[in-house]
């Protein structure tokens, strides 16, 4: 049951969201919730006419998708079932960055853009139709109320938030945060027992059913509460992404903090394709909106290479992209009803945090954004070697980049505080994972005891 005051911030939202012109958000929340109940057959004739259509559009609309379809010698209507997709080329982030002019489908200035999260190594400005964006939305308040939240229900955030986001400016926009959007942050700049306490302090205060997290963060929060550090709380959905979700962290979590722990998997680029389902045995594909591929990695380690489709953008179409992740699909039924496939084994993604000497850290990601603030074009990965030593390794010749690598230093010192010295490296290539992942953020420190 939802308290008037849920009910009335749901209105607000609703009103807010018809003020945008964004009407269409819930009709996409609708769909996609019908979608997540269809059967299998159903779901696989829908996800073939779709990717036939998107195919056969990049063609037609996209130079870069013309030229790489006819040189191997694809022609439109060849996508007669799923395994044609073999044939096409895959597209990595580097292609993107190379012929963004010749891949986009539609003008700038009619797209929303942001930048990926940095975390595989490279930036990247990317670009989703109007409508894509709308729709994503809609699915993103489908997984929220398939976690139990109800519109007009507060939503929790352990995540990297810019301090517009963080602290609202203005009556105007706390009343739209109050009464319409109702998600909270914790300032992960700083991570503290004062801002795990405040952001405690305001889950009692909203009673939120769903807070997102990254793994991280939600298990380093378990650990001050079971440690006395910060007083504890309870939730009844905490849902993470961003990173692996590793089985002493859920376990953690589940004992501390949260009655259920859910995965869900996605990436700036497409936003989120999978849901995990309460039977916990792999996330389930919104396959309305995406086709998933994993193929061979030439490695001996039994690797598979995940490729996403977007079914949705049609301004900057995305097909057979590397993710940048690894994992299986699992196309068996599952237990609990539904019937798309499931991702399971998710590999790839680490962050690490970045600790300070006296005690607080600073969560990887939000290293990333750093980095992601100057422009430096070139590869970039960040070590702490020693509590008080980090290493900025750039693959580029000596003294490429230099402002920015200053100007990147001055941010570190700004947001790190004192205490701290760092190291330019220029090197030629930057080493990967054994799973072959890049690592942005590397510590190599345990977390100090608080001085
Ligand atoms: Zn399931």
């Amino acid at each position: 049951m939802r308290t008037p005051a849920e009910l009335l911030a749901g209105l607000g939202r609703w009103a807010l969201t018809l003020h945008r012109g964004k009407r269409a958000m819930y009709r996409y929340a609708q769909s996609t919730r019908e979608n997540m109940f269809r059967s299998a057959d159903e779901l696989l004739f829908r996800q073939l006419a779709a990717l036939t259509r998107l195919v056969d559009y990049a063609y037609n609309n996209s130079r870069f998708y013309r030229q790489r379809y006819h040189q191997v010698g694809f022609r439109p209507g060849d996508i007669k079932n799923f395994s044609d997709m073999a044939r096409l080329p895959e597209l990595t982030k580097s292609d993107l960055i190379d012929n963004m002019d010749a891949i986009l489908c539609l003008p700038r200035s009619e797209m929303c853009t942001a930048q990926t999260s940095g975390t595989s190594g490279q930036q990247l400005a990317f670009f989703r139709s109007r409508r894509c964006q709308t729709h994503r939305r809609g699915i993103d308040l489908a997984w929220a109320r398939y976690f139990g939240w109800r519109d007009g229900q507060w939503h929790g955030w352990l995540w990297g938030a810019t301090p517009d986001v963080l602290m609202p400016f203005g009556w105007k926009a706390r009343l739209v945060r109050h009464w319409a959007e109702r998600q909270y942050f914790m300032d992960v700049s700083r991570l503290s027992n004062e801002n795990y306490q405040a952001f405690v302090d305001q889950t009692r205060r909203y009673q939120p059913p769903l807070v997102s997290a990254y793994p991280s963060l939600a298990h380093d929060l378990a650990q001050r509460i079971e440690a006395g550090e910060v007083s504890g709380v309870r939730v009844p959905v905490l849902s993470t992404t961003a990173e692996p979700l590793h089985d002493f962290q859920r376990n953690k979590i589940k004992a501390v903090l949260a009655d259920e722990v859910y995965e869900r998997y996605g990436a700036r680029e497409y936003g989120i394709v999978a849901v995990e389902c309460p039977v916990h045995q792999g996330q389930h594909v919104f396959t309305d909106s995406v086709y998933l591929e994993t193929v061979e990695t030439d490695s001996a380690s039994g690797l598979r290479r995940l490729l996403v489709t977007d079914l949705l953008n049609l301004g900057m179409p995305l097909i057979r992209y590397h993710s940048g992740d690894y994992a299986e699909l699992d196309p068996s039924a599952c237990s609990c009803g539904l019937s798309s496939p499931r991702l399971r084994n998710i590999q790839g993604r680490e962050v690490s945090t970045i600790w300070r000497p006296d005690g607080s850290g600073i969560s990887g990601i939000k290293v990333t954004h750093l980095v992601e603030q100057t422009d430096i074009n070139a590869r970039v990965q960040i070590e702490q070697v020693a509590l008080n030593r980090i290493v900025i390794r750039v693959e580029a010749s000596p003294g490429s980049f230099e402002p920015g690598l200053n100007k990147l230093v001055q941010r570190f010192s700004e947001t790190l505080g004192p205490g701290l010295r760092y190291e330019k490296q220029y090197v030629t290539r930057i080493e990967r994972a054994p799973s072959g992942k890049y690592q942005y953020v590397i510590s190599r420190v345990r977390r100090p005891q608080p001085s």
